[in-house]
């Protein structure tokens, strides 16, 4: 047994304080709240697959402010010291004031490209690796490169054409559930270039727009919740672009809402991001998978 800095975060404490009466799909099955221990390391968290949970996580600014204390553990398992410092320099990434989400998501891909180069002995510059990238973030360097990226279309398509291929399982009220489905079904029949103009109209709705920067504060904690409870990137950039994908397909979601004059509520939004977590939509990519993530955010 070893002493050991633990964490709960502001979220958690907000929902251990209510009797558990969650009744979504993942609660029919499970208790949300796991421990996710390492030798050095204890954090108490709860899976976005509850809606109830995932509520809590996205709508609330302080969810992520994390509670330390000192405990005990025998954990045998442990993230090595470059997967840790990969891990921290996301977060600080994404709780940087500087950017909005699809510049925070590109800072991050590209960061942890170039950390993933280096050897965990390699401190220094990890550490000024880190640095670099909250700075040239906060300075809106990264954003001027991020305006320069060319639009393809082509993953889009391949990351909607499997978001249709899955039956997501939502608890979405009826008349949401019915405009989504039938949304997603025309596009299983739309050849390549009328689905490539939805999206694009998509990409340009002005409502779509306004929704994405009203609720910035609902993705960063997505990417928040992303690194603390799942310790993203861990060990590979198919974590990238399962992270780009996910914030990619859960827009066009909420765009097709809007597109039916559906309006996006705390229930709707938070049962379409547990359903995308208990059924997560694999993309599967035939080249680079920074390049296809980044593809997927402009
Ligand atoms: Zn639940």
């Amino acid at each position: 047994m070893k002493q050991i800095r633990s964490y709960i975060p502001q979220y958690l404490l907000r929902l251990h304080e209510a009797d558990w009466h969650c009744q979504c799909p993942t609660c029919q099955q499970d208790y949300p709240f796991v421990i996710i221990d390492w030798q050095d390391q204890r954090r108490y968290s709860a899976s976005l697959s509850c809606e109830r949970v995932a509520q809590d996580i996205l709508f609330n600014a302080d969810a992520f402010v994390l509670h330390s204390a000192e405990e005990m553990s025998a954990a045998a398992w442990q993230p090595n010291q470059l997967q840790q410092k990969i891990n921290q320099g996301c977060i600080n990434l994404a709780i940087s004031d500087a950017g909005d989400i699809p510049v925070k998501l590109y800072a991050i891909g590209i960061y942890i490209n170039q950390m993933m180069k280096l050897s965990a002995d390699d401190v220094a510059q990890i550490t000024r690796c880190g640095e670099e990238f909250s700075r040239l973030l906060a300075q809106g360097a990264l954003a001027e490169h991020f305006d320069l990226l060319p639009v393809i279309s082509k993953y889009k398509l391949q990351a909607v054409r499997a978001l249709s291929a899955t039956r997501l399982d939502t608890t979405l009220d009826a008349r949401a559930g019915m405009a989504l489905s039938l949304k997603l079904n025309e596009f299983t029949v739309l050849a390549d270039n009328y689905l490539e103009q939805n999206l694009t109209a998509l990409d340009q709705d002005a409502q779509l727009a306004t929704f994405m920067q009203q609720h910035r504060q609902l993705w960063q904690n997505f990417i928040l919740y992303r690194c603390y409870h799942h310790l993203f990137p861990l060990n590979s950039q198919d974590a990238f672009l399962a992270l780009c994908g996910d914030v990619y397909l859960l827009k066009i979601l909420c765009g097709l809402l809007i597109q039916s004059e559906i309006e996006l509520d705390e229930v709707r939004i938070s049962a379409l991001f547990a359903a995308m977590e208990r059924q997560p939509v694999r993309l599967t990519c035939d080249a680079d998978m920074l390049l296809v993530g980044l593809s997927l955010l402009k």
